[in-house]
């Protein structure tokens, strides 16, 4: 197994005018590739805060994280920051142009995407003529144009309705999986976890350290949905649910 991200003694305290609260205290971790990580904490633990280390985004006040050399990072936003004025096709193409890799070949990268995944018949339309799902798609596709190798899922699927969620967790899998990449998703929701892991972190309530990590034994083949039926999933769900009732 290929390690390619090692996350070491990460600490993070942010400081107000008259307080300093202590987010994370000392996180490891690593990732290897085609790992499918979901990071899972009680409300204000510091999911958010990890991810947006990890992206680059925050800096961390103590500790490393250490990527493999060559490979690369990106953070998928949310469909809401599709912009309204823009065509899918020019949506999807933003993060090429902002980053100056724009040409022909990151171009035809992307419109063999938008066709795999059916994006296709609505490359001219705009993200208000797009189902929840297919925006969501979109900005998958969005973040995969600049061929990253690790990508940073937040809650994706958290503003949607039960069903729509669990589609779209098979359909960004499917994605994620066929164009073999490396994730990490930070989610308060434990099914969703579970469903697409291969490995579940679970930090303590704050200040945040790992308070245990998981295992799962999913055929990777499998869809999110499919794992959801299997009666490891409700063993694995009483494990992670007991960890974070502890901390309540
Ligand atoms: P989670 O994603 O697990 O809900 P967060 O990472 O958003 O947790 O927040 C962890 C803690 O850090 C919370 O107590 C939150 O109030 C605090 N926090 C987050 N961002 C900031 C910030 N920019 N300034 C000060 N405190 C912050």
């Amino acid at each position: 197994m290929k390690k390619l991200l090692e996350v070491s003694h990460l600490h993070k305290k942010y400081h107000n005018l008259n307080t300093e609260i202590t987010a994370l205290e000392d996180i490891n971790f690593s990732v290897y590739e085609n790992d499918f990580i979901s990071i899972v904490g009680p409300s204000g633990c510091g999911k958010s805060t990890l991810l947006s280390i990890l992206s680059g985004l925050t800096k961390q006040s103590e500790g490393e994280i250490s990527i493999k050399k060559g490979y690369r990072i990106a953070y998928m936003l949310q469909d809401h920051s599709l912009l309204p004025f823009r065509t899918i096709l020019e949506n999807c193409l933003l993060g090429l142009e902002l980053t100056g890799q724009l040409n022909d070949k990151s171009k035809q990268y992307v419109l063999y995407l938008i066709k795999t995944y059916g994006l296709e018949p609505f490359i001219n339309q705009y993200p208000s003529n797009l189902s929840g799902g297919m925006k969501q798609r979109c900005a998958l596709i969005r973040t995969l144009a600049t061929k990253p190798d690790i990508l940073l899922l937040d809650e994706a699927t958290s503003a949607l309705d039960y069903q729509s969620s669990i589609k779209i967790n098979d359909d960004i899998y499917n994605i994620i999986k066929n164009e073999g990449k490396t994730a990490i998703m930070v989610t308060h929701d434990i099914s969703q976890a579970i469903s697409m892991s291969n490995r579940v972190i679970v930090l303590s309530k704050r200040p945040a350290i790992v308070k245990n990590e998981y295992s799962l034994e999913w055929n990777c083949n499998d869809l999110p949905s499919i794992n959801r039926e299997k009666s490891n999933f409700s063993k694995y769900y009483n494990q992670i649910w007991s960890d974070l009732d502890e901390q309540i």
